[in-house]
């Protein structure tokens, strides 16, 4: 069944009567990792793949919720005791809170969702269910007074302050602002963003899901940040944002070879995803591939976020005439993503799957997406 329609109907059961449509999406980001906490740019867009809610205010102070794909339902309050125990709801939960934090107005409601933004596959389903009741919240009970960055703020602090995850604003920029066939580069420095169309006709973006997820002990994300902190701070710089090879090549001799090729990643990312925007505007889908396998190979050898299974996929993409790919996300496990001319797509998936397979044990997971719209509510 459509989502709209199982929706509509588990609605209509529940609450005996119709509410209003809104939904938000998942997103990828083309290139530009571990450029965030560097003040560097990011690259990302909205999916194809999304949560939906039907909502109704239902003149009280309670939220009663049920969420179709875990099959559950809560129902809480609107003061900061009220929080309930459910994970999946205190998303929900969060939005309201930080919504009501920020002067916003929000009145009871009754709601049922679903979605279809795989969970935790490295698509943010969080950020998709938060910009989903941020926008409706903002459009039932704001007249949409709140702006979209706040929007996002506010989906970013309900990972912080309800849910634990100490996320950039990526993920939920990503959701709220997302437009069909653009990507937007975001200066994470200055916040400016600037769409870019992003139409890869005769291409599919397909992401290859390791299913494995190395813990490891050491922290390494802490640890790669410190390496950058340390960097910029021998440049005199607040962060990496405005360091130059030159630059660094100057102080090599003072500082670890670690720090050097964690500096040389950052430097080059940042750089990559300036060349990638300009080779857009030129349709030049080669070298936004080029500049995917670059950003792969300086993560695998010089940022060391790479894993076994991910070079594996990598590797495989690169046999199988691939125009461009790389670990998307912070690394360790997760997905590639992938640029794929359409008639070498069913050869590349079929290799993936059974040498995959053959040296891990399970096959990956594959989701083909399109860059589409973001947060909205439906007609
Ligand atoms: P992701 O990388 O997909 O954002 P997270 O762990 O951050 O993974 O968020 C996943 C959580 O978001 C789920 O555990 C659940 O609480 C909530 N969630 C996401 N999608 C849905 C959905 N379709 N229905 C209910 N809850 C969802
Ligand atoms: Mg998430």
């Amino acid at each position: 069944m459509e989502l709209k329609e199982k929706i509509s109907k588990t609605f209509e059961e529940r609450f005996g009567t119709e509410g209003t449509f809104y939904a938000s999406a998942g997103r990828i980001n083309l290139i530009g990792e571990h450029t965030d906490y560097n003040g560097g740019f990011v690259f990302p867009g909205a999916i194809d793949k999304v949560i939906m809610a039907e909502i109704k205010a239902n003149g009280t102070d309670t939220v009663r919720v049920f969420s179709i794909d875990i099959n559950d339902y809560a129902e809480f309050g609107l003061n900061e005791e009220d929080a309930p125990e459910q994970s999946w709801a205190r998303y929900i939960f969060g939005v309201c809170r930080e919504t009501i934090k920020r002067g916003g107005t929000v009145k009871g409601f009754d709601a049922v969702f679903a979605g279809n933004v795989p969970l935790g596959a490295g698509l943010s389903s969080s950020a998709a269910l938060e910009s989903c009741f941020a926008f409706a919240v903002n459009d039932m009970f704001n007249d949409n007074s709140i702006d979209k960055f706040e929007l996002a703020r506010i989906g970013q602090s309900t990972e912080h302050n309800y849910c634990g995850v100490n996320c950039g604003i990526m993920d939920q920029f990503a959701s709220v602002f997302g437009r069909k066939d653009h990507l937007m580069r975001l200066d994470c420095r200055s916040m400016e963003y600037e769409y870019f169309p992003f139409k890869p006709e005769g291409y599919t973006l397909v992401l290859v899901d390791s299913v494995v997820k190395h813990e490891l002990a050491d922290s390494p994300y802490n640890k790669r940040r410190a390496s950058c902190e340390r960097v910029a701070k021998r440049l005199g710089l607040d962060t990496l944002r405005d360091a130059t090879m030159e630059m660094l090549d100057a102080v090599k001799s003072d500082i670890t070879a670690e720090d050097y090729f964690r500096a040389k990643f950052v430097i080059e990312e940042k750089q990559r995803v300036l060349d990638v925007c300009e080779a857009l505007n030129a349709g030049d889908y080669d070298t936004v591939g080029r500049c995917m396998y670059a950003t792969h190979n300086g993560l695998s050898k010089d940022y060391e976020v790479s894993c076994e299974e991910l070079d594996f996929l990598n590797d495989l993409a690169r046999e199988c005439g691939v125009t461009g790919s790389r670990i998307m996300g912070g690394g360790f496990g997760g997905c590639t993503i992938n640029l794929v001319k359409n008639e070498l797509l069913d050869s590349f998936l079929a290799k993936a799957r059974t040498e995959f397979k053959a040296k891990y044990g399970h096959e990956p997971k594959v989701y083909e997406v399109i860059i589409s719209d973001g947060a909205r509510k439906l007609e």
